[in-house]
């Protein structure tokens, strides 16, 4: 089965050129000057004219099921917003396939072909739950990292001097929760059909090393992408220098955590040293502007990372810290949020270091860029097509710069997977979005103790991070 796409602008060495695309099965086979490739017999053949080729973007970090808890937790900081998550947090199985399906779509739609899907699961029903968030990325035809949520040490832990706040019971043993993670890795890994398990402690904060390094393990053994939760807000600096008396990047450092096939996500309250560090180890940085914003963790220092060569990916995170799934609304802020940091404007990123972020970055930060993320032979052909004639893409000036810079809507034409076409003339092929829609809006969801300001857990936070 062959594609070709005729005279399509396409990034070419961060130069906009007319270029035709043959697609073949689940690859890109050339990629050669506009109007040099000849029609063959059986071959479907696109009109590229007054559209944009690109890779597919990356959402690099994202947790599906909070699709349910869009628009439900009050404006508060990570460690009180994380309470409400956890008490609101969806028990159905139908409710993790629902928001695989939503998650994925709203990625695609915004120009994502792959997702990190840093998934909570239901404890005692793993299995379970990861087999529903299969179901539904395969239905879509997203390609999709599943990385459970694991922890072993219980909710207090993550806040400093958690000692001193009523102790929760301590979820499953790290033994345990490796055990299931291989039987998960047994299960579910695919590459052939898109479906990849990940190792996904979830953070320094709530996991010990015994869980941290067992990953590792995990993720080397089997070539799998090892993705935490790193230094997210000053509260977990905190932890670390009270836990270890060392930052949080060294001590994964120490654990041999840090290696190119793992991927961190936030870095907000990284330092020099820890940049270097992930520089110099060739590990991946997830930025999330918008969340890093709903909750206040702060600015990560995105420019510092790229000037030393840091791996950055970005990522739209969960829809309860985000309140939506727009990537091309994370391209935006994570491009123009860093101008304040730094004066000097030569060293602001530009709309093609935006895109390569969300392209080569994302396919480093799942630990598939041999496989996606760049427009050349041999790679995978997960792409997406923009209507360049769109209001919302008009004037034609430089098309590039309002794709990252405006934020546009409704502009995917057409998007590949491996080869197979999901996105024609703007409408999913694979799933009925009004069957979804008809899911979210029948489905009520208990806003009671989400709404109220005062969580148990609030004065302690008071206390120790706001009474300095
Ligand atoms: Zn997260």
């Amino acid at each position: 089965m062959q594609t070709l796409i005729q005279s399509v602008l396409a990034l070419q060495h961060d130069t906009l050129e007319a270029v035709d695309v043959l697609l073949e099965n689940s690859q890109i086979h050339t990629v050669a000057p506009a109007g040099t490739l000849p029609v063959v017999p059986d071959q479907q053949v696109m009109d590229g004219q007054a559209k944009l080729l690109l890779p597919g973007f990356v959402n690099g970090h994202t947790h599906s099921s909070q699709v349910w808890q869009r628009g439900l937790i009050p404006q508060l900081p990570l460690e009180l917003w994380l309470a409400y998550v956890f008490d609101s947090t969806p028990r159905q199985l139908d409710q993790f396939y629902w928001g695989a399906v939503s998650t994925a779509v709203d990625t695609l739609l915004s120009g994502g072909t792959c997702l990190m899907d840093h998934a909570y699961v239901i404890p005692g029903q793993e299995m379970e739950t990861v087999e529903a968030l299969v179901r539904g990325y395969k239905a879509v035809g997203i390609r999709a990292v599943v990385a459970p949520l694991i922890q072993d040490l219980p909710f207090a832990s993550g806040f400093p001097k958690g000692c001193l706040l009523p102790q929760s019971a301590s979820p499953r043993s790290a033994a345990e929760l490796l055990t299931l993670m291989e039987g998960l890795i047994a299960e579910f890994h695919d590459p052939d059909n898109g479906i990849y398990i990940g190792l996904g402690p979830t953070g320094f904060h709530r996991c010990s090393d015994q869980l941290l390094r067992g990953c590792g393990e995990l993720s080397d053994r089997n070539n799998l992408c090892y993705h935490t939760h790193l230094l997210e807000t000053r509260a977990q600096q905190r932890l670390a220098q009270e836990r270890y008396g060392i930052s949080a990047v060294q001590h994964l450092q120490n654990l041999g955590r840090l290696t190119p096939r793992t991927s961190l996500a936030h870095g907000v309250w990284i330092d020099d040293a820890d940049i270097e560090l992930l520089a110099s180890t060739g590990s991946i940085l997830v930025h999330n502007p918008v969340s890093n914003l709903r909750l206040g963790s702060g600015l990560a220092p995105i420019l510092k990372c790229h000037r030393a060569g840091v791996n950055v990916a970005l990522g739209c995170d969960g829809a309860a810290s985000n309140d939506a799934q727009n990537m091309l609304e994370v391209l935006k802020l994570g491009t123009i949020l860093h101008t304040v940091t730094d004066e000097d404007y030569e060293h602001w990123l530009t709309p093609e270091q935006a895109v390569h972020m969300a392209t080569v970055g994302g396919a480093k930060a799942v630990n598939l860029g041999d496989r996606t993320g760049t427009l050349a032979p041999g790679m995978d052909a997960d792409l997406v097509l923009y209507k360049l004639d769109h209001p919302s893409m008009l004037p034609r000036t430089n098309p590039l710069q309002l794709l990252v810079l405006g934020r546009p809507t409704d502009i995917v034409e057409a998007a590949w997977v491996q080869g197979r076409q999901l996105i024609n003339q703007g409408e999913l092929l694979t799933v009925d979005t009004a069957t979804l829609h008809s899911v979210l809006r029948r489905q009520l969801i208990a806003t009671e103790g989400a709404q109220s300001q005062h969580h148990p857990v609030e004065s302690h936070y008071r206390d120790v991070m706001l009474n300095r």
